[in-house]
């Protein structure tokens, strides 16, 4: 099972990950985690990422191609795996399908997960996420049950340099500019099935466990 999830920022794409991880068992490739890891440790990567992401702008493809690539070639990813927030431009994908044609394999399903753009904002400032375990809340919709503390693991919550309102209005901008276009180059390829991302939680997972079967 070879998924890619595609959404705007805010369109819960890391939430429906974890459910999608829970139940179908596929290793979650998220090329934003990978990046924010790297900035945690300080490493040459994520240095050279922080700088674009705190503007809310892309990473070079050049170096996120090559992390992409690196991760999907570990053993864990043979049987399937699930990238979240990668390719984000029609260049990354072309490498992606290159690399997966290599190694005779291929893109199975890209959900396409849409809300409007009047809701997204709401979405990705309200957004807390778990510094120990990654979980996600929102401060309205999905509070956790004592605020500022994760209910799955008890972690402190925060909320990402990059979920201001200031960077949040260039993310979409982004995303509509370079991102947008992969929703054409899945649909040539037969692969995208399009989720509507504002029927609440469970709704949207169900239609997704339709699609993945
Ligand atoms: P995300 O956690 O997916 O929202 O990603 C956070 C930020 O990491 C993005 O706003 C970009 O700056 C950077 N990033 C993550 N994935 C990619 C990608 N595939 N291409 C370029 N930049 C990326």
């Amino acid at each position: 099972m070879n998924i890619i999830l595609l959404g705007p920022p805010g369109a819960g794409k890391g939430t429906q990950a974890a459910k999608i991880v829970e139940k179908y068992g596929v290793p979650h490739i998220s090329t934003g985690d990978i990046f924010r890891e790297n900035i945690k440790n300080g490493t040459e990567l994520g240095k050279k990422a922080k700088s674009y992401m705190d503007k809310g702008e892309l990473v070079p493809d050049e170096l996120v191609i090559e992390i992409a690539t690196d991760r999907l070639a570990k053993d864990d990813c043979k049987n399937g795996f699930m990238l979240d927030g990668f390719p984000r431009t029609v260049h990354q994908a072309e490498k992606l399908d290159q690399f997966l044609k290599a190694n005779g394999r291929k893109i199975e399903y890209v959900l396409d997960i849409a809300v409007e753009k009047s809701e997204l904002v709401a979405r990705i400032t309200g957004r807390r996420v778990c510094k120990a375990c990654g979980a996600s809340y929102h401060i309205v919709n999905i509070p956790p049950k004592k605020e500022g503390v994760c209910d799955a693991c008890g972690g402190e919550l925060f909320q990402r340099a990059d979920d201001t309102e200031e960077t949040v209005a260039n993310r979409i901008d982004v995303y509509e500019s370079q991102t947008m276009p992969l929703i054409d180059y899945y649909e040539k390829q037969g692969v995208i099935s399009h989720i509507d991302g504002s029927a609440g939680l469970d709704n949207v997972f169900a239609k997704i466990t339709e699609v993945l079967g």
